[in-house]
């Protein structure tokens, strides 16, 4: 069952809570509705992928109260800061480098070394953000492939009992998703949205044409904002050798060289929670126990084991 919340103290209240307690919750932005989940939270995070049925990791934004809050989890530069005035709270998303003390979790971010973050302006979802005094990772509430909701209404039809509750703060001003600039090199747009690129040019002056939108599907191994590990990754292994490091999935093959266990019991939510702290791991362990590569054991294909084999076929693909 999900509950529909008012969004009035009580029900910004039990949203908070059940955020914190790592439930799914859809909240109205000025943008769109995002399906919110605490993003430290690694477990809660992969849910968000499951309830939308997502094929494949991409980052999610992690939304915030105030700007103070977004740089506490990123390093921001002078431009960020300048954006920061100018246009937060309000829908625009910015890429820069997490910080090392950033407490969200690697799936939220895909793995990447960098965080989209924003501060929405709308009232309910910054009282709620307040509340949760925490980032939350929300992309949008709608299955995967549909559009973006604009009501409680569209969320309930899409998300409706796959997730703990939704917060209505009725229709979404907006009704477009937030502009996404990428400021972790030359600044670059990722994706257009509700802040027009002629206002973010007028605070910083002209933007490098991203090459592709970042959503563009394109070639595994092309995508410019995806994890690989350095060492060579081979997958759907049946044997491992003493010179490789082994990703398990179930009951791990015998004599790998280092080990990284996703899920012990087979479930595709908790490996997709320890994907991206597995490939790091056994990256960085591999490295120090002078190893040849990686072997991924097989993962089914079903449920967020999709995702999962996507994520490995891209991080496997020839660089
Ligand atoms: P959504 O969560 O569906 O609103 O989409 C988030 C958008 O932000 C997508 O276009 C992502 O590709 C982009 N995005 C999020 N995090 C990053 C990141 N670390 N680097 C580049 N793009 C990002
Ligand atoms: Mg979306």
């Amino acid at each position: 069952m999900t509950e529909l919340l008012a969004a009035d103290s009580a029900g910004i209240a039990r949203a908070a809570a059940l955020l914190l307690g790592g439930e799914l919750v859809a909240f109205g932005t000025e943008t769109v509705y995002g399906l919110g989940a605490r993003a430290a939270d690694a477990m809660a995070v992969a849910r968000i992928y499951e309830a939308k049925g997502r094929p494949r990791f991409n980052p999610l934004i992690c939304h915030y109260s105030s700007a103070d809050a977004a740089f506490g989890d990123v390093l921001e530069n002078d431009m960020a800061r300048a954006l920061a005035a100018r246009f937060w709270p309000g829908p625009l998303t910015l890429v820069l480098p997490r910080r090392p003390t950033c407490q969200v979790s690697l799936l939220a971010g895909a793995g990447l070394p960098s965080l989209a973050v924003r501060v929405p302006s709308a009232a309910v979802a910054a009282t709620l953000l307040a509340a949760v005094g925490e980032a939350v990772a929300a992309p949008s509430a709608n299955r995967s492939g549909r559009i973006s909701p604009t009501r409680a209404e569209h969320v309930m039809a899409e998300l409706g009992g796959r997730i703990a509750a939704i917060l209505d703060s009725g229709p979404c001003p907006v009704g477009v998703e937030s502009t996404v600039l990428d400021l972790t090199g030359p600044p670059a747009l990722l994706r257009h949205g509700g802040v027009p690129r002629e206002a973010i040019e007028a605070a910083i002056g002209p933007l490098a044409e991203a090459t592709a939108p970042a959503a563009a599907p394109r070639a595994p191994g092309q995508l410019a904002s995806h994890y690989a590990p350095a060492l060579p990754l081979r997958l759907e292994a049946t044997g491992v050798s003493a010179d490789e490091a082994l990703l398990a999935f179930g009951p791990p093959l015998v004599g790998a060289g280092a080990v990284f266990q996703l899920s012990a019991g087979r479930d595709t939510v908790e490996a997709a929670a320890r994907l991206f702290d597995g490939l790091r791991w056994l990256d960085a362990e591999g490295a120090a126990r002078g190893l040849r590569g990686i072997a991924a054991m097989p993962v089914p294909g079903d449920g967020l084991g999709a995702a999962i084999k996507d994520r490995l076929a891209r991080a496997a693909a020839p660089r």
